[in-house]
Order: structure tokens, then sequence, then C-alpha cells
């Protein structure tokens, strides 16, 4: 081995390494890694504890087992020309004692393995036993030959690390080089800012990570770099929050004749949950700090009103109000439910959007009091001169990077986010983070049912007259489809297809069809005569998941309904039990999949959203709820620990701690300054 010298950078470039062979850097560069400091962080996924080794089970085992063995038999198995397995039967290192037990392993369609694995080797294999025809074998597992070398005491007789697979680096190979690195890497570089503030040492983290001296001690290195991640995380929410809490806003929301008149016009009572949101908002309102909060309730659980409410406080107090929309559609059906409600308390309301500007009043009778717009509004801040109060609806298309932006404006005004998407609370601290949060956890009293029912493979003509009942009855439906057209490579009829069945079927109902690749125009038309009456029955992907209000429409029907994911589904299913009429969803599925079939119970169980968030959760991880949830959250290499509120909190102390030492990171935690995503506001001057 060539002379390396002793203090090895973690910013060595891989390719200039003389201790990795030509091949091996080729593999971990296509793999992603480019100095050996990417090359430490591939941390194992799991450790073995081959200081002993499990005894060799004569029955099936429920967790993976570890054993030690010889092969002592090992050959290719036909079954047929195109199913072949390689099988290697191994038995206790112990050797031959009459009676003990063997363990047969199996590869099905791996044919290289021959050239690998033999009778002779000393091997290591990891994976469930089961029973097989009366044989105890392990399907696939994951095997390591041991040899005689010098290198052996990295590799048995302690808690070893198990990588996830590098293509190209056997994992010995991969260990006896993580190995090296640790004895050669200079501490001082790897160090992460992150150990001033947890006052725990990288690189000492690093060696008890790659090779504990107790299983104990590698989850704690483990959750180290979970608490780093997190952290970084936390630390950006709470200075987005800090930034935001820098600036002066404005004290709003000390008159209230217009609430009182709002309130006297409605026909109906607020729910608690409204009124103790509103309470809430005019609180921070009142405060002479710009309010950043967040309401989060289920679709129908009255989101619109309570922003309706609080921008009536920000216009008595003499300024403008802005509401964005993430799409067209949205912002014209919010235009025209302000203008039903607040047209009558003689507000002048404002519409605009990419392609449509509207107003509810003429020029001369004053400048508009409410605007609303798609998010484009953001970027032109002289839509707005006076502007103090904003909504944002985000129904999660939208994200914490332009919220940021909006912030940074040189206006602060008080800012209410709206999702209609309830996440479980442990994500809420990591999405919405630098917001206070208020729920609308209570249903209006004044809704019918929602029944939600499951269906394998009804008959077209039992559905067909239970539309045509409840249309006869004056009610209106929705029949949803996964594809806008048909697909070759999905098995699923299209809305497309099915629009022109439909048509037939339900003569002489009138049927339309709505979806995403309908330009604006034409979904708008289509939604006002479905509004209005003039369509009974609507066709539709799921474009129509988002703020479609149509009360009289009481019956959802979803085909293929295992495609869409659950949170969606339950988003679709908000469309209807909007009115006083009993509503059903009805949802349709060819599917066995177990997992799929648990999905859509658990929208029968239940029709609370944060229910249906947490079994969301439980059911796909935090990673990828997350990952649906917020673009850039998809990343996190730490993803699993979501679901561990102590570390989160820990995270998030950490920050605050750091923040409150330090709020604007130029002093004793300068080092976490890059680490700050928004440069934006880091760059903006304070006021
Ligand atoms: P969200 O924005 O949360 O989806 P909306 O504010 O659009 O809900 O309200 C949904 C429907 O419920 C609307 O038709 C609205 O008129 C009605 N609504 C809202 N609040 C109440 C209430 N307190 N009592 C009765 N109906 C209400
Ligand atoms: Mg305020």
């Amino acid at each position: 081995m060539p002379e390396v010298p002793p203090h090895l950078s973690a910013s060595y470039l891989l390719e200039k390494s003389s201790f990795l062979t030509q091949k091996e850097i080729a593999s971990l560069k296509a793999a992603g890694f480019s100095t050996y400091g990417d090359l430490i962080m591939h941390l194992p996924k799991r450790h073995e504890d081959r200081r002993s080794f499990d005894a060799f089970p004569a029955m099936p085992t429920i967790h993976a087992v570890c054993l030690r063995g010889m092969v002592i038999d090992a050959r290719a198995m036909r079954f047929s020309s195109s199913y072949a397995a390689y099988e290697a039967v191994i038995l206790n290192g112990a050797g031959g004692v009459f009676g003990s037990n063997k363990i047969t392993c199996r590869w099905f369609n791996m044919p290289f393995l021959s050239k690998m694995l033999a009778a002779g080797h000393e091997v290591i294999v990891f994976g469930k036993v089961k029973d097989f025809k009366g044989k105890m074998v392990i399907d696939h597992p994951e095997f390591e030959i041991m040899r005689d070398d010098e290198t052996e005491s990295i590799h048995v007789g302690r808690i070893v690390p198990i990588y996830k697979n590098i293509s190209g680096i056997a994992q010995r190979r991969l260990r006896d080089i993580m190995h090296f690195l640790l004895q050669r890497l200079d501490p001082a570089s790897v160090v992460h800012a992150y150990d001033v503030a947890s006052g725990r040492s990288r690189f000492d983290d690093l060696r008890a990570v790659h090779f504990p001296d107790s299983l104990e001690a590698a989850h704690a290195a483990r959750r180290r770099f979970a608490l780093e991640e997190f952290f970084i995380l936390q630390l950006n929410v709470v200075w987005r929050r800090t930034r935001h809490l820098d600036h002066a806003g404005r004290v709003l929301g000390t008159k209230t004749t217009l609430l009182k008149a709002f309130y006297a016009s409605l026909p109906f009572d607020l729910t608690h949950a409204q009124k103790r949101s509103i309470k809430e908002i005019l609180a921070d309102m009142r405060s002479p700090r710009p309010m950043n909060r967040l309401l989060q309730g289920d679709v129908g659980s009255g989101k619109t009103f309570v922003a309706m409410a609080s921008m009536l406080l920000a216009i008595d107090s003499g300024c403008q109000a802005a509401l964005m929309a993430p799409t067209q559609i949205l912002a014209e059906q919010h235009y025209l439910t302000f203008q039903k409600w607040l047209s009558p308390l003689g507000m002048r309301i404002s519409l605009r959007t990419g392609t449509r500007e509207e107003q509810s009043h003429t020029m001369k009778e004053g400048r508009a009091q409410i605007i609303i717009g798609t998010h484009a509004l953001l970027y032109d801040a002289s839509a707005f001169p006076d502007l103090g109060f904003v909504v944002i609806d985000e129904q999660h298309k939208f994200g914490v990077s332009q919220r940021a932006r909006l912030i940074s404006h040189g206006v602060k005004p008080d800012v209410l986010v709206m999702t209609a998407t309830p996440i479980p609370r442990t994500l809420t601290l990591t999405l919405y983070g630098d917001l206070d949060v208020s729920v609308l956890d209570e249903r209006p009293a004044n809704r019918g049912k929602v029944v939600t029912a499951l269906r394998k493979d009804p008959k077209v003509s039992d559905i067909t007259a239970f539309l045509k009942q409840h249309m006869q009855e004056g009610r209106q439906v929705y029949l949803v489809y996964p594809l806008v057209e048909e697909s070759e490579n999905i098995k699923a009829e299209s809305a497309t297809e099915a629009f022109e069945k439909w048509q037939k079927r339900l003569k002489p109902h009138r049927v339309a069809l709505l979806h995403g690749k309908m330009s604006g125009e034409e979904k708008e038309q289509t939604m006002k005569a479905f509004r209005e009456g003039e369509t009974q029955a609507l066709i539709a992907t799921s474009v129509i998941e988002v703020g479609v209000d149509v009360p009289n429409a009481n019956i959802m029907i979803i085909h293929h309904a295992e495609r869409f994911g659950l949170a969606q589904l339950h988003q679709l299913r908000g469309r209807i039990g909007r009115g006083e009429h009993k509503s059903y969803c009805i949802l349709l599925t060819d599917s066995k999949q177990p997992e799929a079939l648990e999905k859509l119970q658990a929208l029968v169980d239940s029709i609370d959203g944060f229910v249906i968030a947490e079994v969301d959760l439980r059911l796909r991880g935090p990673g990828d709820v997350l990952g649906t949830a917020q673009s850039g959250m998809a990343d996190l290499k730490f993803a699993d620990f979501l679901a561990d509120p102590t570390l989160l909190r820990e995270a998030r102390s950490l920050a605050d701690a750091v923040m409150a030492a330090d709020p604007l990171l130029d002093n004793t935690h300068a080092a976490l300054r890059p680490w700050i995503m928004d440069q934006l506001a880091l760059t903006e001057p304070r006021d």
C-alpha cells in the first residue's frame, strides 16, 4: 500500500486517492460521493453484534438472525427455464456434530452467486428463517464471506457496521475503507457547526456510529446525526420566526364595527372553533408585532369565514387586505364568495390573476379594500399600496420560501396561512414551526352525515340506478377518475373514456367533463354550469380536489380509489357533505394489496382529517408524507426520526437557545450562518 499522509482532510477528492482503486473511485463517484468527507457520512444502515452469533434455529423466526457457519454444499437449482435458484447449505461453525442444525440459504434469479459462494467458505448470513417443507431456509439473506487476513478484527469479534450497498464495492471492502478513513481523517476537518451548539464532537460520533463499542453507543451516535439535521431545519424555522418579529407590525383590529355587522349578516352562528380562532388572530393583530399564524382545518370547517372576519378587522383599521390562492380557479371562486358575503357590507373587492382583473366596484368609489389573486400577487408589491393583512390559502402547494419572500417585501403585514391539509402534530413543528397555530377542529352544525363505503366490482347498472335516484331528487354527483386520458402503461379507465359512457347511461341528466388539461376558461365554464345546476354529473380527475364548493352535490364515486393518496382522497371527499343532505362517498377498487385496502378502510372509518393524517403517517412514514406536503423535505436523510417527538423538541430547544444567544448569528454562532437557507432574509436591511 502506498504511503498515505497521516492526516487526510474531509475535503480530499476521491479521485486523488492512492488508497482506492480506479474502479472503486468510479463506483463511488457514480454513487454520488466526491470527497472522503462525503464517504464517511455514508452511515451504517444497521449494526451486527458479531461478538457472538445466534444459535442455528430449529424453528422459523420472527426476526432476522445472524449466523456464522460453513458452506457444506452449494448448487444452482433450476425449476423451469425462467426460474432458477442458487442454494447454499450452511452448517453451524462448530461443524459436523451429530444433530446440529443446518440452514439452507436460497437466492432466486441471481446466477452470478455461483461464482462467489462455494462449499468450504466460512460465511456470516443474516435473515429471517422460515420453514420450507420441513427444511429451515432463509431466502435472500445478506451474507459475507470470511477470510483469514490481518483485517479480520474489523469484521468479526465486534459490533460491525452494515452499509447500504454501493454498487461495485463489497460490504467488507467498504468497511475496510471506513475503518481506514477513521484512522486517517483529520478530526478538525469533519467538525460541523452543530458541534458548538451541542457541545459534541462530530468526529467522536462518526467513530461511534461506524465502529461502536455497544449497540447503545451506535444508537446514540446515529441519533446525533438525526439531531444535527433537524437542528438545521429548526434553526431555519426559528430564524424566519425571529426575522419576522424583528419588524415592527401594525396595531390592527381595535375597531370592530365591520366585524359586528358581518356577524349580524350571517345566517348561521360561527362554530366555537371559528370564534376561538378569530380571538387568537385578533390578539395577534392588536399586538404591535407582525402576526404569523397558521389556520389548520379540514375542508368545509369554515376557514374562509375566519379569513373574512380577520380581513374585515384589518379594513376597519383603514388598511387593505389580500387573499392569495394557489390557482386561478380558486382565486375566482374566493372572489365570488367574498362578493356574496362582503359586498352587502359595502366592501370594495378586486380580483387579480394572471389573465383576469375585475372589480366589484367602480374606480370612483375608491380603491379596493380586499384584493384576491393568485400567488403571483406576491411578486407585485405595487398591487397593494397599503397592505396590512394577508391571507395565504396554501392548500399545500405553496411553500416556506415563498412565504419568506412575502415577509421580506418591506411591508410587514399580518400574515394568516390557511391549510386544508391537516398534518400530524409532530410534523407541524417541522413544516410550520415558524408559525403560531390555530385549529378548526369542528364541523359546522348544519351538515348532513357523510357515509363512506368501499366496494369491489359493483355492477355498473347498480351504480347508475343509485346515481339516477339521487339526481331525480335534485342532487348532483361527482364521478372521479385517476387519469385524464387512456394510457398504455396504466390499466385504469380514464375520465375522458368514462365521460362518453356516463353521458349515455345517465340520460336525460346532463353530464360534464372536468380535468386539468382543459384551459382555465373551459374549467371555469364547466364549474359554473355545475354550480348553477345546469349539469348534474361531473366526471372529473383530481382537479376537483381543491376549492370546488357545491353544497347540492352529495355523491362522489371514486374509481380506482387505490391510485389516489390518502390525503388526496380525504380532500376529494371534502367536496361532498357541504350541504344539509346526507352524502355518500363510494370508493371503488379491485386492488388486493393489503396496504391499499388499509388505506381505503381508514377513510371508511373516519372523516376527521387529523385522524387520517396520523394513519397516513403510519402507513407511508414521515419522509413520504412530508415529501408530498413540501418538496424540500423529501431529501431528509433521517426522516424516520420525524416520528420521534422528543428528538424534534430537542432540536427545537437547541435552535431556540442558539438564536436567543446570538440572534443574528454573527457572534458566537457565526459558523451556523451558511446553514440559513433563506439568503434573501440574510441580506435584507433591517428596519
Ligand atoms: P373551508 O374554507 O374551511 O373549506 P368554508 O369557509 O368555505 O370552509 O366553509 C364551507 C361551507 O360551510 C360554506 O358553504 C360556508 O357557507 C359554510 N359555513 C362556514 N361556517 C359555517 C358555520 N359556522 N355554520 C354553518 N355553515 C358554515
Ligand atoms: Mg399586529
